[in-house]
């Protein structure tokens, strides 16, 4: 087993499919009345969290608790990060304190990486920058693996802000690596020209939303992440939903099976209209019950549990 999970790069198709299946296990639980495992009873997990998050947060606290560990929530404001502290002088405080796994968010991209040279536990990414958000990658290929039975040969859009996402960048690693054929769909500007090949040579990419769908399993709809935009990169909201939104009209061009993703926090009414968040082939709450299943599985596994 890996000992980080700093990008979705770091997992090789059957360490992703382990993972999966481990998290199949773990959903059984959220069943129970309790929902508790003693796998890591007495082992320390520190969530460290430089960046505003919700379901991010929420749900690497419930991972942990679920499998007994003794959880410590760090974030950035109120704590001595906002008298100027380093990171690295952070990360020391951490490791005098015997952390088994740092989960990190920051908005600095490798953010991570460096975490990892400094600390002996442990590090997973929960979102660094526009760079990578490896458990989100997870939980949504758990999602779809659940839903629609296999991951090989599928066909997901990811649509919309995919210069800033990095939800989307996890994914089209992650996904290509368990076999899964992905088209990133977006305005150009947000889909410069040799992002998706970068990340991987199969990845389409295509400016019309509407050709796209009928061919689609997953449509994927990404934030617009406008607290990260310094330019102009469409000419107006109402534009871009014109163009990108995914609304009933839309999603009705999808086939049957067909079904409908997004990571959360939604703009509802520019990427995705709510009736369509809110409708039956939306597997957004889903989505968030699955992450903790699939983080409680990341923690096991990287802290040295047994399939
Ligand atoms: N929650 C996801 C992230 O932290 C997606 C988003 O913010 O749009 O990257």
């Amino acid at each position: 087993m890996i000992k980080h999970l700093r990008s979705a790069a770091d997992l090789d198709a059957a360490t992703a499919t382990l993972i999966l299946d481990t998290a199949g296990e773990m959903a059984a639980l959220a069943g129970r009345e309790v929902k508790k495992l003693p796998t890591l009873r007495g082992r320390t997990v520190v969530n460290l969290f430089y960046e505003d998050s919700t379901r991010t947060r929420i749900s690497f606290e419930a991972a942990a608790k679920r499998l007994s560990a003794d959880v410590i929530n760090f974030s950035a404001k109120g704590s001595s990060v906002s008298k100027g502290e380093s990171l690295k002088d952070t990360a020391l405080t951490l490791q005098a304190m015997g952390a088994d796994a740092v989960v990190i968010r920051h908005p600095a991209s490798g953010a991570p990486h460096r975490l990892a040279q400094w600390v002996d536990g442990s590090v997973v990414n929960a979102g660094d920058g526009t760079h990578e958000h490896p458990t989100q990658a997870l939980l949504d290929a758990y999602t779809m693996r659940s839903r629609l039975g296999r991951l090989d040969g599928l066909k997901v859009a990811i649509v919309g802000d995919v210069l800033h996402s990095r939800v989307a960048r996890s994914n089209v690693l992650l996904l290509t690596t368990l076999g899964a054929e992905i088209t990133v769909v977006g305005p150009p500007t947000l889909i410069p020209l040799d992002l998706a090949a970068a990340l991987s040579p199969a990845t389409k990419v295509s400016y019309d939303l509407d050709s796209v769908l009928p061919d689609m399993d997953v449509v994927m709809m990404l934030r617009v992440q406008t607290e990260r935009m310094q330019d102009s990169y469409f000419p107006s909201a109402r534009e871009y939903s014109r163009r990108y939104g995914l609304d009933i009209a839309r999603m009705r061009k999808l086939p049957e099976h067909a079904i409908v993703m997004h990571p959360g926090p939604m703009n509802r009414g520019m990427e995705i209209t709510p009736e369509v968040a809110d409708s039956s082939r939306s597997t957004i709450v889903e989505q968030v019950a699955n992450g903790v299943s699939a983080r409680m599985a990341v923690l096991y596994l990287l802290l040295g549990g047994k399939a």
